[in-house]
């Protein structure tokens, strides 16, 4: 199958680091567990979604994409995906400026696993790169593990089965359809592929 991954806090851990930077610049105490929403996330820092994005690129020219750890038990989810023979792509909507970095963090922390790293544009940003069901359409994708219900809703139509991996800002979606499976860790996925 070809199966395709996210790549924040899906492979690399990514709103708990850039909490604890944002508290640190800022003075704040913004709580990871109270990111209850995903696209309305900047609501919850207190800024609006230019401001979010700006700060976001503050924090990525911190260093910080060396230092970021993989999620618990990504690494082995998709080595056991390869050694049963699927073919695993990453989809990120990570920006244009962010590309070689973040093959370079790819190549670090899972070497050799993804065959392809796709950048797509947010749903609210055309930068002309295509959405993410706009890749899983075109290149088949049968599986897709996000962390993101939004961005995994919009490919249902195209994918066989999607993985939610469980965040304080898709808790609250109750209802999965039939196709989703909502894990607490990425190596539950195993025992459905
Ligand atoms: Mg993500």
């Amino acid at each position: 199958m070809l199966i395709a991954t996210d790549w924040d806090d899906v492979g690399v851990e990514c709103f708990r680091p850039f909490v604890e930077f944002f508290n640190e610049l800022n003075g704040t105490s913004v709580k990871y567990e109270d990111l209850n929403s995903y696209y309305e996330m900047y609501n919850l820092f207190g800024m609006g979604r230019e401001m979010m994005h700006k700060t976001f690129n503050e924090f990525y020219d911190t260093g910080m994409m060396n230092k970021i750890t993989a999620i618990e038990g990504s690494e082995d989810l998709y080595q056991s995906l390869k050694d049963k023979g699927h073919e695993l792509i990453v989809i990120t909507s990570r920006p244009v400026i962010r590309i070689d970095d973040t093959l370079e963090q790819i190549e670090r922390l899972i070497p050799g696993l993804i065959s392809e790293v796709y950048f797509t544009d947010l749903p609210f940003i055309d930068n002309g790169r295509g959405s993410k069901k706009d890749i899983c359409k075109t290149l088949g994708v049968d599986v897709l593990i996000e962390d993101c219900y939004e961005n995994l809703e919009s490919c249902l139509p195209h994918l066989q089965k999607g993985f939610l991996l469980k965040r304080p800002w898709n808790r609250n979606i109750a209802g999965l359809p039939r196709k989703v499976t909502r894990v607490e860790d990425p190596r539950e996925i195993l025992k459905y592929i």
